[in-house]
């Protein structure tokens, strides 16, 4: 029943109470034999405060309570009884007294180290805590723009081979948009920098709330996005980037830095391909890219798709971008 899950203070005084039962039992035998020397079992009782101030480790206050009243009960047998020689109930009195003060000295200085020690655990388990919150907080911040709250380079770095490697065992395909915020340069100028840094904040929230959970959103550096797709297609990643495309210019950001564009835009190159053997990551990145170069060609605010031949079904020549979107 003790060790079952009783509550501790019902635990304790079960503990306890047996203590005083035992004491209590001992005495009336002694007191209750009728063999000559009975009396010297008291001698021993002493035993029975060390078994529940050591053996039991009673806490503090429940040993001190138990061994008064033991010693306590001890003195009402022993005192009034007569067969008893008066120097041997002095020096049993005196030895069960001096066994008590000992055992509980002892049990005390056991439950204080306990509880050091217990304190000691807790504190180093809330230190440990701490440790691994700010360090998993360490780690967030490394793989996070700070201005933007969007991936950094360094995530896109680790992130993109284990989706490729991932789409190569799931033969799916890759999409991969190149963003580049058009004359942002005059807009820096024209606004300052600091107006800058909130249009690249605007944008960059834009594009985090038209994609998807599973899209990784990056700012590669600069006023340059990346936003990394898996279990793409070409038409899927194409109405995607043009969401994307779309959502900026409906944010109606002023640019009076350029005199032909009322509205800060952006231009985003497309590669979409099933990621094999013979090619790299590197090939996605600069395929977009090119992409991405082309579509500024072309004037600025659109979408230009490129995959690469031999990577997917459709046609084209190898490098070749394979249709102009808008
Ligand atoms: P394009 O349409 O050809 O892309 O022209 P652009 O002016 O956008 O291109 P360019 O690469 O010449 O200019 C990029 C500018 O982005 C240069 C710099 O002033 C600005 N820029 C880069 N990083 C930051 C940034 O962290 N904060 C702000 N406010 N501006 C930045
Ligand atoms: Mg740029
Ligand atoms: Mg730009």
């Amino acid at each position: 029943m003790v060790y079952r899950g009783v509550s501790p203070v019902l635990r304790e005084t079960m503990m306890a109470s047996t203590v005083i039962v035992a004491t209590l039992v001992s005495c009336l035998i002694f007191t209750k034999s009728v063999a000559p020397y009975s009396y010297l079992d008291v001698f021993s009782f002493g035993l029975i405060l060390l078994v529940g101030n050591i053996v039991y480790s009673l806490r503090f206050s429940y040993a001190c309570v138990s061994s008064a009243a033991s010693i306590v009960i001890i003195l009402a047998f022993v005192l009034p009884y007569e067969p008893m020689p008066v120097e041997a109930k002095r020096l049993a009195i005196f030895t069960i007294i001096a066994m008590g003060i000992f055992s509980l000295v002892a049990n005390y200085r056991f439950e204080l180290s306990e509880r050091t020690s217990y304190l000691h655990v807790l504190k180093e388990k809330i230190r440990a805590g701490y440790y691994l919150k700010d360090n998993q907080k360490l780690s967030q911040l490394s793989i996070t723009d700070p201005l933007t709250n969007l991936a950094n380079r360094r995530q896109f770095d680790t992130v993109l081979p284990v989706r490729w490697n991932e789409a190569i065992d799931k033969g799916t395909y890759m999409g991969l948009m190149v963003i580049d915020i058009d004359h942002f340069k005059a807009y820096n100028d024209f606004y300052g920098h600091p107006q800058g840094d909130i249009c690249l904040q605007q944008v960059a929230k834009a594009m985090h709330d038209n994609s998807r959970d599973a899209d990784l959103v990056v700012r590669l550096g600069g006023e340059e996005f990346v936003v990394l797709m898996v279990n793409a297609s070409i038409e899927a990643t194409d109405v995607a980037a043009e969401r994307i495309r779309a959502s900026v210019e409906a944010l109606r950001i002023p640019n009076s830095g350029v005199s032909h564009q009322a509205y800060i835009t952006v231009s985003v190159g497309v590669a979409v391909l099933c990621p094999t053997d013979g090619l790299t990551p590197t090939d996605l990145l600069s395929t977009a890219d090119r992409a991405l170069y082309e579509a500024k060609r072309q004037g600025r605010n659109v979408i230009r798709v490129a995959n690469l031949a031999g990577s997917s079904s459709d046609d084209g020549a190898a490098g070749d971008l394979d249709r102009l979107s808008r």
